[in-house]
């Protein structure tokens, strides 16, 4: 008896010993062993109630640990088993059971997926890390993964300083060199690579707003992880090694306002031109959102029974509330659960002479394997009327810039821009699409159009595409 109080005594002092905190400025190194019921801050030992374990070539580590590894805050959601970790103004979305990772807003694909072993959930250790700019290195011996905080942010103006930094950090390649300046409140970022950018992909993040340049196939070197220029669009510029094999960098323009863009690449392929501005002020046109179905049509049915009309209204709305904040008008077709018709639709949207039309809907089949993304719109070849001629180019070209941004947002599969004979997009006056976001019969999709953020998701890529194609009009 004596002994095992004993015991248990020195058990707690060597437990409040190894949970001291390290200070986030402190930690040079976190590892973790595979089958270890603890891990390492710089040479701490902190224990852990379950060990790690490999599966799929990959760490697993239980999240409550992995976030207070990283210093992240994280949120579990039991009810839809999803979890959001937190960590210096970046968000990362997991869901159990899937390989999508959400980042900023912005979905990718991991190799594997978090699991649920014995009502505890795993998180595998890379992908989590590197979503927050932690590097990782594999230990091959001792089983180890070693886990890198960020580097500091650099304390330069001048981004093409970074280049003259080179000679301090040789371990680092030179391999990206970045110039912004800003002339007119325009502000103008030049990439220029030491090897072609074959791949890119430029989008724009709401909440708060964001543009993103990801550069495949290229790395960081040694760029430093922030530069703060307090432009009048952009307020500083974010650089993070966001993928490795194959590597993806990226970097992050954090806006103060509003903003658009155009890119060039030029001819040689390693300079990117990127010009970030704010749209002219000008009376927009009234944009009419049609939720598609209603009242006593449901629209398609998913597997477990979600329907169609309730996405798209919510959806609608949800596009009504960022444009608003954009100061751009919508109407609704139908702002409630109620029946309205084909032609009732595209003549609201004529009377009211509206800018836009863009009707709302999630599509299906009796296939359930068949998913993805599609914008439509209507083009008839013999058509004589100059006027009609331009509409449907318009249409082509407000869904193609929707399309876009709605892969972008949502990763899902690209199913293209195609001409359809719909009612709403045919009889409309002005420049009309047809959204099928995702396949409401499909068991993961369905699943996804019952969360909110995939919904909200949804909204902002097709206000995105709206506003995109506004200020190309503009241009
Ligand atoms: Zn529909």
């Amino acid at each position: 008896m004596h002994i095992k109080i004993k015991i248990l005594f020195i058990f707690f002092i060597l437990f409040f010993i190894f949970a001291l905190p390290v200070a986030a400025s402190e930690i040079q190194q976190i590892t973790f062993v595979v089958g270890q019921p603890s891990y390492l801050v710089n040479d701490q030992i902190k224990p852990m109630d379950a060990a790690t374990f490999i599966e799929n070539n990959r760490t697993y580590v239980p999240v409550r640990y992995l976030g207070e590894a990283l210093n992240a805050r994280i949120n579990w959601n039991q009810k839809t088993k999803m979890v959001t970790l937190y960590l210096n103004n970046n968000r990362v979305d997991l869901n159990i059971g899937s390989k999508i990772i959400t980042v900023n807003g912005q979905t990718n694909q991991m190799d594997v997926a978090p699991v649920l072993k014995n009502n505890r959930t795993y998180l595998p250790a890379r992908p989590i890390a590197e979503a927050f700019f932690f590097k990782v290195k594999w230990e091959k011996e001792g089983s180890k993964v070693v886990v890198f905080p960020p580097e500091k942010p650099a304390e330069t103006n001048v981004l093409s300083e970074t280049k003259g930094n080179s000679k301090e950090n040789e371990s680092e390649e030179t391999t990206l060199e970045l110039k912004t300046s800003e002339e007119n409140s325009l502000t103008k970022t030049t990439v220029t690579a030491f090897q072609p950018i074959i791949d890119y992909k430029i989008f724009k993040l709401t909440a708060p707003d964001r543009l993103i340049i990801d550069l495949y196939d290229i790395r960081p070197g040694n760029l430093p992880p922030m530069v703060i220029v307090n432009f009048e669009v952009v307020s500083q510029v974010r650089v993070g090694w966001f993928n490795r094999n194959p590597d993806i960098t990226r970097l992050v323009f954090d806006l103060n306002k509003r903003a658009f863009y155009r890119s060039c690449l030029s001819e040689d392929k390693k300079t990117l031109t990127v010009e970030i501005f704010t749209p002219k002020p000008g009376e927009e046109k009234l944009v009419v959102l049609d939720p598609g179905h209603g009242g006593s049509e449901p629209g398609a049915v998913g597997p477990t029974g979600l329907k169609e009309k309730d996405v798209n209204l919510d959806v609608a709305k949800r596009v009504k509330e960022i444009l608003a904040s954009q100061n751009i008008k919508t109407e609704l077709t139908r702002e409630d659960d109620n029946y309205v018709g084909l032609y009732e639709r595209s003549g609201m949207a004529n009377n009211l002479d509206a800018g836009l039309f863009v009707s709302i809907h999630m599509n299906a089949h009796k296939n359930r394997d068949v998913n993805g993304t599609s914008v439509f719109y209507y083009c008839y070849y013999n058509e004589q009327k100059a006027e009609e001629i331009v509409r449907q180019e318009k249409s082509k070209e407000l869904a193609d810039i929707t399309q876009q941004n709605l892969l972008n947002l949502l990763g899902l599969k690209d199913r293209g821009v195609q001409q359809a004979n719909f009612a709403v997009v045919r009889t409309t006056n002005m420049p009309a699409i047809l959204v099928e976001a995702a396949f409401i019969s499909n068991y993961a999709e369905e699943n996804l159009l019952t969360q909110e953020y995939f919904r909200q998701k949804i909204a902002q890529a097709i206000a995105q595409g709206i506003t995109d194609f506004i200020i190309t009009q503009k241009a």
